[in-house]
């Protein structure tokens, strides 16, 4: 069996993932298949984190005329919610988890405390980071990029609804042409798809390569583990 190309990584599963074709709530097709997909790096001895987004329940920048921090922190509270979708059904699969929250409800969640959830990855556990940074005004991807510094994590794979980075969206533009490999520097230059700008910086900053791949294709978080070449590194 081939090794694994990294010891500890972070996945980044935006809400969009969980709800499947629908787009709002909860596929639990899609989120058993996925949940399968992390019990198989997991057996592979790979240590895993993962942030959970909340957009298919809530988004705080969704034009709402309401009040930004509120709104905000429903998001979070959406994060929470698909934190435990994705524990139930790892669980339900014989692997270990558990959810850490920066925002604390220890009736159904650790907070957040960085050297437990390091322990937690060493013991095999995969560790769900919900409640995103536990501010408003940031995103969960930038929950990834601090969550990953925070526990030395090698690599954030970002499962996307697409296979990888494009110069134009392949949607509207059939020409669209895909990156293999991008610079952080070249995704805030040419303000590129990835993540946001403050993810990106934390990222660029703290050297972490960031595996931006299709969660739709079987199989694709193992190769991403594996170092196949599926979607786009990007990385200084
Ligand atoms: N959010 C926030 N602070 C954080 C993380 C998330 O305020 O640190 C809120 C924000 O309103 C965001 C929502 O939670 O829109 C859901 O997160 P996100 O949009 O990142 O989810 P995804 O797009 O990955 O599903």
């Amino acid at each position: 069996m081939t090794a694994p190309k990294y010891k500890r990584i972070m996945i980044k599963l935006s809400g969009e993932a969980l709800a499947g074709e629908k787009g709002y709530g909860f596929d639990f097709e899609v989120i058993k298949r996925i949940a399968q997909e992390i019990k198989e790096i997991v057996e592979m001895g790979v240590e895993v984190g993962c942030v959970v987004g909340g957009g298919n329940i809530w988004r705080g920048r969704n034009g709402i005329d309401m009040d930004r921090t509120t709104a905000d922190y429903m998001g979070m509270l959406a994060t929470c919610i698909n934190a435990m979708a994705l524990q139930d059904s790892l669980e339900s699969i014989g692997v270990k988890t558990r959810v850490q929250t920066a925002i604390e409800m220890r009736e159904i969640a650790e907070p957040f405390v960085r050297r437990r959830a390091v322990r937690h990855l060493e013991k095999g556990r995969v560790v769900i980071f919900a409640a995103g940074t536990g501010n408003p005004y940031f995103s969960t991807d930038t929950a990834a990029a601090l969550r990953a510094a925070e526990i030395e994590a090698e690599a954030i794979l970002l499962a996307k609804n697409v296979d990888g980075v494009y110069d134009s969206d392949p949607n509207v533009n059939k020409d669209a042409k895909k990156f293999d490999r991008l610079t952080f520097m070249q995704v805030l230059e040419k303000e590129l798809k990835v993540m946001d700008s403050t993810a990106t910086s934390l990222c660029k900053d703290n050297n972490i390569p960031i595996i931006v791949f299709a969660l739709d294709q079987p199989g694709n978080i193992k190769r991403a583990v594996l170092g196949e070449n599926i979607g786009t590194v990007v990385e200084n």
